[in-house]
């Protein structure tokens, strides 16, 4: 365990996402039958129902949809505010994340952004968001 880190779940449904993170890819989970892409991963395609998984590697770079600027309670090992953003890649799917080098008062819905990844120790890598 790393102090100050909240550690994401993570499973045989999300391996392949921690492996990319691992290696600097943001992968989103596809289906080998419909192509649908889906985020956060699962077992099964909603779309058509079928197990059949792959991946795609996406291009890291998406648009504030909401974020929240957590300001309390404490959280171990940070310095408050942080900002959480849904980010809406440009690939189609949405996803949480830290919101880092950008204000408070500075975030907007809209901003475009631009992943980057924070290497906690040789299991988790967290990706991250910056001003793109
Ligand atoms: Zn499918």
């Amino acid at each position: 365990m790393t102090a100050g880190v909240i550690r994401p779940m993570m499973g045989r449904d999300s391996q392949f996402f921690w492996d990319g993170t691992a290696i600097g890819e943001l992968r989103i989970q596809q289906c080998n039958a419909c192509d649908a892409l889906r985020f956060p991963p699962g077992p099964t395609c909603v779309e058509c129902g079928r197990f059949d998984r792959g991946h795609v590697v996406a291009a890291g770079s998406g648009t504030v949809f909401s974020y929240v600027v957590h300001r309390y309670p404490p959280v171990p090992g940070k310095e408050l505010p942080i900002v959480i953003a849904l980010v809406d890649l440009d690939e189609g799917v949405r996803m949480v994340g830290e919101v880092v080098d950008v204000a408070d008062d500075e975030i907007e819905i809209g901003m475009r952004l631009r992943v980057d990844y924070r290497r906690i120790d040789d299991e988790l890598t967290l990706p991250i968001w910056r001003r793109a």
